[in-house]
C-alpha cells in the first residue's frame, strides 16, 4: 500500500534485472518505485545481440557461469528458467529463433523485449522514474530511505539493480558497488569480461593487416577452452572464442589458439610434401586458412617457397604455430567495449534463494552487480531475469 512517498519496494536500476523484479513485486500487490538515472530505459537490452537481443539460452546451466561460488546461481536459475522467460516472450507474440548453440534471438528487434517489459511493468502498477539521481541511502529500524533531489522516499525493501561497469556511455556506473560498500558488504574486484584482447608489436601489426578476417578456432587458457569464431581487428583479437576466454584470462599469462581445430597440420603438410611437392607453401596453407592469413603467417615466420624445399623441422614449427599459437595479450579493450563485468557483490553476502543480503533484511542485489557472470550466448540476460524474478518473490 503506497502512502505518499512510501513504497513497499524501491528498485534502483531499470535494466533487465530491475524491470523483471519490479514486474514480479508488482504482481504480488506490492507498491513499487523503479528508478533509473538514464533518459532511455533498457539501453543495454536495445544494443544487445547486435540489436536483436540474445535474450536467453536453451542450454542454461550453472556450468555456463563464473562466480566465486560456482553453485550460487543454481537456485535462481531453477526458480525462473529459460523456459519461463520464453513463455513470457511468446505471450507477447514476439517472434524469435535459435541462431546457434541454444542462443535465442528476436527475429526483428530488441526493442520488442523492452516494450514487453515496460508493458508488464504498467500492468503490475509499477511507478517508473527516469533521469533521477539517487543519493543519501539510509537504513533505519524498519525502512530504507533514499533521496531523489529534495524529495525523500522510504520503503521496506531496497533492490540494487544497477548492473556492471561495461559501456559507461550508456549509463553504467559503480553506484551498486558503492551501496554495497556503504553497507559493509564485500566486493569481488570487478574487471572487464567478454571483451576483445589487445596485443603489441608484431602481433598487433599482424592483427591490423588482417582486420576483418575471421576463422573458427579453439582458444584456450589453462584447461578452459572455447571453439568458436575468432576475428582479427585493428586493435587485436575479438570474436566469440576470444570474448569467452577473456572472462578467464589473467594479465601477463598466455593464451593458446588452434587455428585449425579439425586438422593435424603437421600430418597435412607431410602428406602434401609427398603428393604436391612442387606446390608453393602459401597456396597449400591457403586451403586450410584464409589466404591473407596464410601470407601474413608465412611472412611472420619467414617461411616461403615450394613445400619440397622446406625442411620438416620448419614445417613442424609452422604446424605447431597453426595448431597451438601461444600468445601473450597485453590487456583488454576494457569497459568501453566489454559486454559484462566480472566480479561484483560477493555471493557469500547474499541468500542464493532470495538474493537478499544476509546482514540487512530487505536489501537485495540482483543482476550483473552481483559476482555472477555468464558466458557469451544469452546467459547474462538469463541471470538478470532469474535473479530479478527471485528477488521479486521476497521483496
Ligand atoms: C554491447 C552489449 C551486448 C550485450 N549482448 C548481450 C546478449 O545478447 N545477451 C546477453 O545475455 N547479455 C548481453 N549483454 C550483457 C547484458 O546486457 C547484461 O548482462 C544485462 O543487461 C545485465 O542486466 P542488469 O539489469 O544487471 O544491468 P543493466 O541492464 O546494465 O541495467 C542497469 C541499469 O541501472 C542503471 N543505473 C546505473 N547506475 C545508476 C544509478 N547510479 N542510478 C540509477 N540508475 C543507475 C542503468 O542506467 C541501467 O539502466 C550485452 C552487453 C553489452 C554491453
Amino acid at each position: 500500500m503506497k502512502i505518499d512517498n512510501h513504497f513497499d519496494v524501491i528498485i534502483i536500476g531499470a535494466g533487465a534485472a530491475g524491470l523483471i523484479c519490479a514486474i514480479e513485486s508488482g504482481k504480488r500487490g506490492k507498491s513499487v518505485l523503479l528508478i533509473d538515472h538514464s533518459k532511455k530505459i533498457g539501453e543495454k537490452i536495445r544494443i544487445s545481440g547486435g540489436g536483436r537481443c540474445n535474450f536467453t539460452n536453451l542450454n542454461t546451466h550453472d556450468s555456463k557461469f563464473i562466480s566465486n561460488n560456482d553453485k550460487f546461481m543454481v537456485s535462481a536459475l531453477s526458480q525462473y528458467t529459460q523456459y519461463d522467460f520464453i513463455k513470457l516472450v511468446e505471450s507477447h507474440n514476439i517472434k524469435f529463433h535459435e541462431k546457434k548453440l541454444g542462443q535465442l534471438f528476436c527475429d526483428e528487434s530488441s526493442q520488442h523485449i523492452i516494450d514487453m517489459l515496460l508493458a508488464e511493468c504498467e500492468k503490475s502498477g509499477v511507478t517508473l522514474f527516469k533521469e533521477k539521481i539517487v543519493s543519501n541511502i539510509i537504513k533505519n529500524e524498519k525502512f530504507y530511505s533514499i533521496d531523489l533531489g529534495d524529495t525523500h522516499y522510504i520503503s521496506s525493501s531496497l533492490v540494487v539493480a544497477t548492473g556492471g561497469l561495461s559501456v559507461p556511455k550508456i549509463g553504467a556506473t559503480k553506484f551498486g558497488y558503492d551501496i554495497a560498500k556503504k553497507f559493509d558488504l564485500e566486493i569481488i574486484d570487478p574487471s572487464a569480461a567478454l571483451v576483445p584482447l589487445t596485443f603489441s608489436d608484431n602481433i598487433l601489426k599482424m592483427c591490423k593487416e588482417l582486420t576483418g578476417i575471421s576463422q573458427d578456432a579453439i582458444v584456450s587458457y589453462g584447461k578452459t577452452f572455447f571453439k568458436e569464431g575468432m576475428l582479427f581487428t585493428h586493435r587485436g583479437l575479438s570474436g566469440p572464442s576470444i570474448l569467452q576466454i577473456s572472462s578467464y584470462w589473467k594479465l601477463t599469462n598466455e593464451i593458446d589458439i588452434n587455428l585449425c581445430p579439425n586438422l593435424n597440420v603437421y600430418q597435412f603438410l607431410e602428406d602434401k610434401k609427398k603428393s604436391h611437392s612442387k606446390q608453393d607453401l602459401i597456396s597449400i596453407i591457403s586451403d586450410i586458412i584464409p589466404k591473407r592469413l596464410a601470407i601474413s603467417l608465412s611472412n611472420y615466420l619467414n617461411i616461403k617457397g615450394k613445400i619440397s624445399e622446406i625442411p620438416n623441422k620448419v614445417l613442424l614449427n609452422l604446424a605447431s604455430f597453426l595448431n597451438s599459437w601461444k600468445l601473450k595479450p597485453t590487456g583488454t579493450e576494457g569497459y568501453r567495449t566489454a559486454e559484462v563485468t566480472l566480479g561484483g557483490v560477493n555471493t557469500d553476502e547474499l541468500s542464493s534463494k532470495t538474493m537478499m543480503s544476509k546482514k540487512y533484511p530487505g536489501l537485495f542485489f540482483i543482476g550483473e552487480v552481483v559476482d555472477v557472470t555468464g558466458h557469451l550466448g544469452g546467459y547474462n540476460f538469463q541471470w538478470a531475469w532469474s535473479s530479478g524474478y527471485v528477488a521479486g518473490q521476497y521483496t
